[in-house]
Formats: structure tokens, sequence, C-alpha cells
């Protein structure tokens, strides 16, 4: 018999088990039954498909999504596994082939969909040795579950047949009622509980809170900026906001797609296929987005609302960084994400639990200490050091006396009659001059005007603390206005100290100084994309995902390492044997072709551009030559201004249409949007000379 950890360095290539994940394949191997909880990207599979290769018999996988499932058995079988999966999507012929390689034992897993269970069970399943259940994504199993599925119902059916052997749930998600309803709902015999820290720390946690709409959009295009080519997620509350977001960012020059519930199925297939190929990299959707792909690189996740638990969220920034490699995910939000999320809950019968749940996740948002130790606290984690790898962490608060800002607030709060919501009190207290504060008459109030020397950033930064202090109330079912609890009456009344957090200035994108790349040194850039377009090649021949065939994990290492021969290469973590079968000669040869010492380094795509633009290339010839939109072309050459290069932009905007936009913008009240400088120019501009304006007036001007 072959050791499991012999089965790692063999088929999947890697060197260590992780942590947990012997255990549960010793534990399945004496025949017991387990709950095993991983986050997503833990490591589940290896934990079923060792014990699978190990037993005599066929294993069932039972998992609910179809894409999912064929990920896994072609990438099985790109390491020389037999395994195969049945589902309702397959024709009558497929089934039949599958059916006779189970009856001839050829197959080692078979995964199968929770609805066909039933029926194959009762044909011809029954006739075929089993040697071990694996129930993948087990919390469907369970009302309690966030993604109860009723035809999970049927898998307790198989445990009265197959009585002696070791059933395995597996699931990310952890919550305790939900880990003890599994196991009565598959009728587990006393299970062993195998917990795996929750902790992903290569994700990047940061929040940003109350942003308003303009300058959100400015922060996600220059973190967009500061990730060209890298595959992302924005998640979205409303299909609408998913076209919105998708739209918005085409128009400016990036290759996004959205994704949502409304879209007919093989548009959305269409979607997520090219998402998975590499085809275009930011996909804007709802939630329904991610459940079914296992892309291992995926570089970053954006929520543009408040998730409605932490489960959720959890769940949706863990499909970032799957390979392990430093990813970065920001949460937006305001208070009426809030309002609409009790909104939806408010007709439900769980409605105080699913309100319990938006409160713990906005008290995550509005945190002031390490917030990866309050999501793992969630989760029944607790960890004392900070993790240097969230917003709170990098940028800690420092504090300040707060009685005399937050007796300003409250005080003005009650002079309203607690009528008023955060901005309208912002503006008093700052003596704002608006319409609808001297319509109230609340410029008469004593607390008009007394906190002007705060900026009005800097006062929602103190409301949002003394909000998540309890000190107010926002009241969500009545137009979002404040309320003094208890605890600000006693802050007002009394001359009990008390501190709030100083507001700090965002430092700028931390991207360039921390991230990149851990697992290898310095990958040589021109080795790596020859890498990957094999991979594509071999992926396309296959029709399978690029990921199935190398992770980015690994093609990365070779083009740092550059092994010389067989023996270097198996070193490689991602690089089994059978891979290294099909594969390493290939992979040896391009590493030797891009081995000859004087080789220049790939320039980036906007180097290129600028040797185009200094051989003399029109815009158009740009593009032509390189494959790439004229607009693209465009967004290079500005950028290559931006960055001082020798760039001449008047030979593509005249000096007069420079001064035709700068006059339009003003007209437009400084704005530095596109179209209503060309509405107001009624289209003698066109958008790419407005834009090379803009570029050269944000400059000099
Ligand atoms: P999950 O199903 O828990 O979300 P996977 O089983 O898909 O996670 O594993 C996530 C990634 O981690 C995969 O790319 C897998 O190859 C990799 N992986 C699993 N076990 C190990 C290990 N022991 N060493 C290195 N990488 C591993
Ligand atoms: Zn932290």
């Amino acid at each position: 018999m072959q050791q499991p950890k012999q089965i790692l360095k063999e088929i999947y290539g890697y060197d260590e088990f992780r942590p947990k994940q012997l255990e549960v394949i010793e534990h399945t191997l004496s025949g017991q039954d387990s709950v095993v909880i991983m986050p997503t990207g833990g490591g589940k599979s290896v934990c079923f498909q060792i014990p699978a290769l190990i037993f005599k018999n066929v294993t069932l996988v039972i998992s609910p999504l179809i894409s999912l499932m064929r990920d896994q058995v072609e990438a099985l079988k790109a390491s020389g596994v037999q395994a195969a999966y049945f589902n309702s999507s397959q024709s009558d012929f497929d089934k039949r082939l599958i059916i006779d390689d189970c009856l001839e034992n050829k197959i080692k897993l078979l995964y199968l969909s929770p609805e066909t269970l039933v029926h194959a069970f009762e044909s011809w399943l029954k006739n075929i040795p089993v040697s071990f259940i694996a129930v993948d994504e087990a919390h469907c199993v369970s009302m309690w579950g966030h993604d109860f599925r009723p035809e999970y119902g049927q898998i307790k059916a198989l445990r009265s047949h197959y009585r002696n052997m070791p059933f395995m749930a597996l699931t990310a998600t952890a919550d305790k009622i939900t880990r003890k309803d599994i196991s009565t709902q598959l009728d587990l015999v006393n299970p062993q509980l195998f917990l795996s820290s929750f902790n992903r720390e290569n994700l990047n946690l940061a929040v940003r809170s109350q942003v308003p709409k303009k300058q959100k959009e400015k922060e996600i295009i220059n973190f967009l900026h500061a990730r060209q080519d890298e595959a992302g997620i924005i998640y979205c509350l409303s299909r609408k906001e998913c076209e919105k977001w998708s739209s918005f960012l085409n128009s400016n020059g990036f290759n996004a797609r959205h994704y949502h519930a409304g879209m007919d199925s093989s548009n959305r297939e269409a979607v997520q296929d090219g998402f998975i190929n590499d085809n275009y990299t930011i996909i804007c959707a709802t939630i329904a987005f991610g459940m079914g792909i296992d892309k291992s690189n995926v570089r970053w996740v954006i929520h543009n609302n408040l998730p409605k638990n932490i489960e959720g969220y959890y769940q949706e920034i863990g499909r970032a960084g799957r390979d392990g490699l430093p990813s970065d995910t920001v949460l937006y939000y305001n208070y009426r994400d809030v309002v609409l999320l009790n909104d939806f809950v408010k007709d439900s019968e769980f409605k105080e639990t699913y309100q319990e749940k938006i409160r713990r996740i906005l008290n995550y948002a509005e945190a002031t200490s390490c917030r990866r130790n309050i999501l793992l606290s969630y989760f029944g984690e607790f960890n004392e050091e900070p993790c240097n790898n969230c917003d709170v962490c990098k940028n800690p608060p420092e504090f300040i006396d707060g009685k005399t800002i937050a007796q300003m607030a409250l005080s003005a709060i009650m002079r309203t009659n607690q009528q008023i919501g955060v901005n309208l009190l912002i503006n008093i207290l700052r003596g704002a001059k608006t319409m609808d504060l001297f319509d109230h008459g609340y410029h008469k109030l004593k607390t008009y005007g007394v906190g002007k020397a705060h900026s009005f950033v800097d006062w929602q930064h103190f409301m949002n603390q003394m909000i998540n202090l309890g000190l107010i109330e926002i009241a969500y079912d009545d137009y979002l206005k404040l309320k003094v609890t208890q605890a600000g009456d006693e802050i007002l009344r009394t001359s009990k100290p008390f501190q709030l957090s100083k507001p700090t200035i965002a430092k700028k994108s931390e991207k360039a100084k921390n991230t990149k790349k851990v697992a290898a040194s310095n990958p040589d850039d021109a080795l790596l994309d020859a890498l990957k377009s094999y991979r594509k090649g071999v992926a396309q021949q296959n029709k399978v995902p690029a990921y199935v065939i190398f992770h980015d994990a690994t093609l990365t290492e070779i083009a740092s390492r550059k092994p010389k021969n067989e023996f270097e290469l198996l070193e490689i973590q991602g690089m089994g044997k059978v891979k290294l079968d099909r594969f390493g000669g290939m992979i040896l040869k391009l590493v030797d072709e891009n081995r000859s010492p004087n080789k220049k380094s790939k320039k980036s795509t906007i180097d290129e551009t600028f040797t185009l633009y200094q051989d003399g290339l029109s815009v158009e010839e740009m593009a032509q030559e390189r494959n790439l939109s004229p607009t693209t072309i465009y967004g290079h050459l500005c950028k290559l201004y931006e960055d001082d290069r020798p760039i001449d932009l008047n030979r593509y905007v005249t000096e007069f249409e420079v001064n035709q936009v700068k006059q339009a913008r003003k007209a437009q009240r400084n704005t530095n949007q596109l179209r209503p400088i060309y509405d107001q120019l009624k289209g003698d501009v066109d958008f790419h000379k407005i834009a090379l304006a803009l570029t050269i007036l944000s400059k000099y001007h």
C-alpha cells in the first residue's frame, strides 16, 4: 500500500501536508466517520481523494455543483487518476460508459450530484462495491446552513445501505448548529470533528466606510490600474448595480463582464468560462457568482455593499488567493446598505437571526481593532496577536479625548428631537448653509457651528465610532434618524471620560510595498509568459480551465527557479509524476530557450507601446501592431505622459482643442468625466482627445 505522503508528492506534487489533512486521511483509513471543516482553499479535496486512492474499491463523492465536479475530475485525470462524474447533464451514452467503467472497477473516484444519487442507487450503483463516501459542501444538508438543498436529504438513505464504511462530510461553513446538524442529517457514527484554522493569512482585509459614489469610482479605478491583468470579482447587491459597474469599467478601458441570476444560463456559463479561462479579468456579480468555480488565481475581491452576514462575506473573499499568494479584499459599505438588508429580511420567519447577523457584519465593518481577529472569533478561533495584514493593523488608530466631540454630537441630536440623520447632523455641527437646514430653523440651535474645527470626513469618522460604541443608534426603520442611547445619555450628562480614535489619512496603496508573489523570488517574466501560453494551449486542447493543468504558483516557481532537469522540476510545488511525464519535456525546453544570458527581460505592455511611439507609428498602427484597441493605446500614452516620459500628446490633440476642453470643463463645474465635457462641446472633440486633454490639464494647469 502506498503511503499518503508518497501520494501527495507523486500525484499532487506537494511535499508537506497542510494542518489536519494527514489526520483526516488516517482517521478515514481506519474506517471512521468525520466532519471536516476547512475554509475555502484550505485543501479539503486532498482529505478525501488520498484515502480514495488507497482504498480498494470506488469512492463516491457527492457534490452539488456540476462545474466544480467537472473541474475536480479533470484535475484528477490530468494527474493520472481514474475519476469520473455522473450527473443529469450527461447523455445516456456517456452515462453508460461510466457505469461500465465502474462495473469493471476502473474508477477510483466517482462524483455524483445528489439528484442523480437515488436513481443510480436504485439501479446500477447497488451492484458496485464501494469503499468510502465523501459528501462535499455538506452544509447543504442542513436547514441551518446558508444554502439548504432538499436533494441532500437523499444522502441519508445511503447510510443504511453502506453501514460499514467511512463517511466524510466536508464544508467551509462552520457555525455550531450547522456542524451538529450535519452529523445528524447524514446519520454519521461518532464522527470526529476536524476543524482547521479559518485564518487565510494571504488575504489582505480592508474596509471603506461611507465613501461617496464618485470617490468610490475613483478609488476602484486606481485599485484596478494597479492590478492590470489580475483577475477579480466585484460583488454587488443588485443586478442593476452589476450591470452599471461593468459598463462603467468597460468605458474606462477595463475588460469587465456582469453576472447575475437574471441572465439566461447560456449567457451565465459563457461569462463564467471566459473568466475561468482568463479571457476577461473582472466580473461584477451578485453572490450567485463563484459558487461553482475553483479558479485559483483570483487576486482581489471587492464588495460594493455590506454583505448580509459574515459567513457569506468570508466565503466570498475566500475566492481570492486560493493559490496562497497575496490577494486583496476591500469592502465598501454605507448605512443605506443596512436599511436595504434589513428590508430584505423583515418578513422572514427567521427575522431576528438574520438581523443579528447583519449587526455582526456591521460591527466588523466598523471595527477599530484587528479585523482578522474579529472574523476568526466569529468562527470560534481566538487570536490575540494583531495580524498586520488588515487596514486596522496597518493604520492603527490613535486615541484622543473624545468627550467634547461626543457631547457636541449628542446634544445636537437631542436638540433636534432625534429627527435627523448623520449628514444633516454634521452639517449643523459644522455650521453649513444648506437649504434643508434653514428650512427647519436648525441654524438657530445652540449647537449650530460648534464643530467647525473638524472636517466633514472627520465627523463621519467620529460618528461611525459613536454608533459602533453604542452611544447613538440609527433607526433603520425610520429614515435612518439618529437616536441617543442610554450609554450616550450617560456621556452627555456625566463626567465619565470618553475616547475616540483619531481620523487617519488613508495611506497610499500598500500594494507596491508589501505584496507580490511570496512564492517565488524573481520570476523571469518572459519565461512565465511562455509557460502560461503553453498552459493555455494544453488547456484548450483538453477543454479544461488553465488552472486544472497547473496553478499560477507552480508556473511562477518554475519561472524563478528555472529547473535544469527532471529532478529539479519535480522539486517544484504542484509538479507530480504524471504531470512531469506529460508536460515535463516541453517545460524544460521552454526554460532552456529562456536561459540565454543576455536575453532582454520582457517589457511591460506600456513600454512596448512607448517603443512603437518612438518609432513614429500612429495610434491606429500601434493598436494594430499590438492587437489592442485604440482606447487602450491612448490609455498607455496618457500613463506614459503622467510618468514624465518624453511623450508629446500634442501629436494627437491640438492646443486649441485642449483649450476648448478646458473651457467646457469649467462650464461643467470642473468635472473630470468625459461625457459632460463631450456634451458641452456638442461632440466637436472626440472622447479620446478629451481624455488626452484632461491628462495634460491635470499635469500643468
Ligand atoms: P477547498 O476544496 O478546501 O476549497 P482545495 O482542495 O481546492 O480547497 O485546495 C485548494 C488549493 O490548495 C488547491 O490548489 C490544492 O492543490 C492546494 N493544496 C491542497 N493541499 C495542499 C498541500 N498539502 N500543499 C500545497 N498545496 C495544497
Ligand atoms: Zn489585523
